[in-house]
């Protein structure tokens, strides 16, 4: 299966779902991947690509390391092994390793083309589509980066075979949130349908994939519908603050956001309660969890302005519209969003 992004200054690349094919590339290649990923796959990578010339930079493995020191490493073995600008960076692992690669291929004698690899579940739904790159620093996540595209995305879903099932979980809400904010039918299908069957999880990924393929086609820097793939977040990542980081994937923050987003889209009446019931059953049957109890709802509000990219003082709120459907909206009362939070207290 193949999904194309056509951009509209042109830039346009292949997102291929399948075992991966015998890869040629005229030029030198770097893999960048970490020693979990390396360990289980990094030989049957190898054996597919041929190329000018195949080095590997392995890095630590961990969001803690998604930093300047690391992307420092990456282009020290690029200079060590005199990368020119026609090389090729391909990005082995999950969406830490995909962010850090592109963000380092986009600054490698100012911008050189990478591929993406992706390996966990929720890198291949999401971060390996739509040219975020990125790393963190002490000011927060993803704060400095550069949007920069793949020549190509190859997807393998062989490579879930070894993900923990708790990463599996994680990528599995990011899909739920495709579906509840863009595609009823998709979403009517994942309820029937048993993700961890491998013909069903190539479905999903495909679905997924085409659907924020076409929300990044229409919005690529993220100035209007490309916010709605936050549904979920608002809340999860003040929930991945209060929680240091430690106690949910945060695939996992986000499936108990997308619950608290959904009470409040039930309060101001752009779903019912049943709906809202649907996909909270949808996020148990892959054992994320949907509940979080908050010590302090005005604490946990204050949270939301914690958010350095947050505008004007504002906070968004991504709100389902029925189940396919969404809103996106700063204008909401801070007396509902109190009365919401008060539930999960
Ligand atoms: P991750 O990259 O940390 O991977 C999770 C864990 O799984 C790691 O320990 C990794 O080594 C391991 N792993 C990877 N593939 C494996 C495999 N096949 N078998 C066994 N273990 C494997 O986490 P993630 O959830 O893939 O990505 C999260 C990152 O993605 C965050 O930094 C987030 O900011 C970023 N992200 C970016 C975008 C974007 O648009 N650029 C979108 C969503 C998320
Ligand atoms: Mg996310």
């Amino acid at each position: 299966m193949i999904v194309n992004i056509t951009l509209p200054n042109n830039t346009s690349y292949d997102i291929t779902i399948n075992r991966l094919n015998e890869i040629y590339y005229d030029t030198k290649v770097v893999i960048v991947t970490n020693p979990t990923v390396s360990s289980f796959h990094l030989e049957y990578l190898k054996e597919k690509i041929t190329a000018k010339e195949i080095s590997v930079v392995t890095v630590p493995d961990g969001e803690q390391y998604k930093n300047m020191q690391t992307i420092d490493m990456i282009l020290d073995h690029c200079f060590e092994n005199r990368l020119d600008r026609k090389s090729l960076l391909v990005a082995f692992g999950g969406g830490v390793i995909g962010d850090m690669t592109g963000f380092a291929a986009s600054i490698y004698q100012r911008g050189i083309s990478f591929v993406q690899v992706p390996t966990t579940l929720l890198s291949q739904v999401d971060a390996s589509v739509g040219g975020k790159t990125g790393i963190n620093n002490k000011y927060g996540k993803n704060l400095i980066g550069a949007f920069h595209q793949p020549k190509e995305v190859l997807i393998d879903p062989f490579f879930l075979t070894t993900l923990p099932k708790r990463e599996f979980g994680a990528g599995v809400a990011e899909i739920i949130k495709m579906a509840v904010t863009f595609n009823k039918d998709f979403f009517k299908w994942l309820e029937e349908n048993d993700l961890t069957k491998e013909e069903n999880i190539k479905i999903a990924i495909q679905k997924s994939v085409e659907t924020k393929a076409n929300v990044v086609i229409q919005d690529e820097k993220e100035n209007g519908i490309r916010a709605a793939l936050n549904y979920g977040h608002t809340f999860g990542h003040v929930i991945e603050n209060e929680t240091q980081y430690k106690t949910y994937l945060h695939g996992e923050a986000v499936g108990i956001g997308m619950v608290m987003a959904n009470e409040l889209a039930v309060k101001l009446g752009h779903i019912s309660q049943e709906e809202a019931l649907r996909v909270k059953n949808l996020l148990e049957k892959y054992n994320i969890p949907t509940s979080y109890k908050i010590e302090d709802v005005e604490e946990f509000y204050e949270h939301f302005f914690l958010d350095k990219k947050s505008l004007d003082n504002k906070i968004k709120f991504i709100l389902p519209k029925k189940i396919g459907n969404c809103l996106i909206t700063d204008e909401i009362n801070k007396d509902d969003v109190i009365e919401v939070l008060k539930v999960f207290n």
